[in-house]
């Protein structure tokens, strides 16, 4: 009980720290505080689950810095029913929170051991989001055209399956780049036409070719 007060002084303490960084979107500060980030961490990081950092998960993958989260998700304007592909699912989080934001979330990750673990968290905490063992780079056709895509690893570019499974209007977001990443929100105007805008640069994992399968 104790350790629950703590967790939710500390939550409302990053959404303070969110809002001073710039993050004013209602509808993602919401979402931060429903989705209670810790379950999504191993129990000996809770102390530290809602601090603005990254976190280790296994297979030397993280969880998105709280920041990066946020302010992904305001670029993408996440609005009730929309259909959102992201590319990542890591530890689940930032699909959570796309999905408390009022998406249908179609999640990818390559990793299997992530996958697996992710999924199964996914399941008992939220059934609007499905989650799928992928390559990103081919997005994923089978529930195409999306309204949002986001990409939460570095991609060394945009990968043409996703401008392709994006639907006319619809907007993604996707950091780009080698050794840092220039976050870029591109909308599809027309079937060959695109505009994009960039938000400055960030550190993310490397978005990776072809699924992996990582044995104990
Ligand atoms: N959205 C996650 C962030 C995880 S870090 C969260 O909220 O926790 C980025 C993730 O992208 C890692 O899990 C990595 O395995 C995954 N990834 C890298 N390349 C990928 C690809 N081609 N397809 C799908 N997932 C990929």
């Amino acid at each position: 009980m104790t350790d629950n007060y703590l967790l939710l002084g500390a939550k409302k303490r990053l959404i303070d720290e969110l809002r001073q960084k710039g993050i004013t979107d209602e509808n993602v500060l919401n979402a931060f505080d429903k989705v209670e980030r810790h379950r999504f961490v191993e129990s000996f990081l809770w102390d530290r689950a809602y601090e603005n950092t990254a976190l280790k998960l296994v297979n030397g993958q993280t969880i998105s810095h709280p920041y990066t989260v946020a302010f992904q998700s305001q670029l993408l304007k996440v609005q009730q029913g929309d259909k959102v592909l992201e590319i990542g699912t890591g530890s689940g989080f930032q699909a959570a929170i796309l999905s408390e934001m009022g998406g249908r979330v179609f999640s990818v990750e390559r990793q299997q051991q992530l996958y697996v673990k992710a999924k199964q968290l996914l399941e008992k905490l939220d059934d609007r989001i499905a989650v799928f063992y992928g390559d990103g780079f081919q997005g994923y056709p089978r529930f195409a055209p999306y309204s949002k895509i986001i990409v939460t690893c570095g991609a060394p570019e945009v990968p043409p399956a996703l401008l392709e499974q994006l639907m006319i209007g619809g907007i993604m977001v996707i950091p780009v780049g080698d050794a840092s990443h220039t976050m870029k929100r591109i909308t599809k105007i027309d079937d060959d036409q695109y505009e994009e805008e960039t938000f400055g640069d960030f550190l993310f994992v490397p978005m990776l070719k072809e699924r992996v399968s990582v044995k104990h």
